[in-house]
């Protein structure tokens, strides 16, 4: 089967995103949800495989998580915005493409041994996360999935999975295709990849005050200390954001900074002033929502009604191509 127009993609419920959520994945659905028949998980059961033993603040985190969703521009009516765990028939495929895979196609998946060793996992259900990721996939035969270069080998998984029961039992699951995402890094405020687990994050949902303080405290060239002082902005954590958020930095930014004309605090604040003003729409919307829980509440339930009927239809196929009642 060929790949078709329907996209899954998903997000493990962390709460509050921040920019390199944004840029590295939520804008680009927002662009495809124009043409694509487009299906986002909050994959609430994929934390549990890190998160088993704090799962009480796992409510409000898919909540925050579904107002930044919404507010970024997902279109509740062009999206299905749903929770995994709302959608039953994720965990009976999962459960019957168990039966068929080799452990040894687990094992070998990459993040399987990097993060088992990093956070110490040995669970089963940690093992098989990258199936319950090829299960999400296939039960909407999604002919796309949009991801960063670090989850090829589970998208290929996935293809060898859909192969694998079409093999066995007949032609019933399309083989998925990595659309690549292609964005430009997001350093956080230390000069490591933005994330919530090195507290180095600016959130969707921080304030344009909050912002501007936090982006004075980012790192910059280290040899720059003084406005003055010469300064490199290639390597510069707060130069790689200017280009994402200040179309003039080649020519604003970069010489002046060069020559020492422009110190790092002017630098920041024209920063601030950018960004504060891309993020200005999606933080409008999402003041609202916060004040508005019914409506969060209702997308996600309609998100779930629609993915829920789609999975259903897969699972009929997938029972009778297996001589299950
Ligand atoms: S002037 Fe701007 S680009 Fe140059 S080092 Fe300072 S913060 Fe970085």
């Amino acid at each position: 089967m060929t790949a078709n127009h329907i996209i899954l993609s998903g997000m493990q419920p962390t709460g509050r995103l921040h920019l390199g959520n944004y840029e590295g994945a939520l804008k680009n659905w927002v662009a495809l949800q124009n043409d694509f028949e487009m299906y986002c998980c909050i994959v609430d059961w994929h934390a549990l495989t890190a998160e088993f033993e704090k799962t009480a603040d796992l409510p409000e985190k898919i909540h925050q998580m579904a107002i930044d969703y919404l507010a970024a521009g997902l279109n509740p009516e062009k999206t299905a915005i749903f929770v995994q765990s709302q959608v039953k028939e994720h965990a009976e495929l999962h459960l019957l493409l168990s039966m068929i895979i080799p452990i040894p196609w687990l094992e070998r998946v990459p993040s399987y041994k990097e993060k088992s060793e990093e956070l110490g996992l040995d669970s089963y259900g940690f093992m098989g996360y990258p199936l319950l990721q090829a299960a999400d996939i296939l039960i909407y035969r999604a002919g796309w999935v949009p991801v960063g270069k670090d989850q090829l080998p589970h998208i290929e998984l996935t293809r060898e999975v859909a192969r694998r029961f079409n093999t066995l039992y007949g032609e019933v699951f399309p083989e998925p295709q990595a659309k690549l995402t292609t964005f430009a890094a997001v350093p956080g405020m230390d000069g490591r990849k933005m994330s919530k687990s090195y507290g180095n994050e600016i959130s969707l949902s921080m304030t344009e005050d909050e912002t501007r303080a936090r982006l004075k405290k980012m790192f910059t060239d280290p040899q720059k200390l003084r406005k003055g002082d010469p300064g490199r902005p290639e390597i510069c954590p707060v130069y790689d954001l200017h280009k994402i958020y200040s179309p003039t930095h080649e020519s604003e930014i970069a010489p002046p900074c060069r020559t020492g004309a422009l110190g790092c605090v002017d630098c920041k604040m024209k920063l601030a002033d950018n960004l504060n003003a891309a993020l200005r729409p999606v933080r409008v919307r999402r003041v609202a929502l916060e004040k508005d829980p019914d409506t969060v509440t209702s997308a996600l339930k309609s998100g779930a009604d629609r993915a829920r009927a789609k999975a259903a239809a897969t699972m009929v196929e997938v029972r009778k191509a297996m001589h299950l009642q």
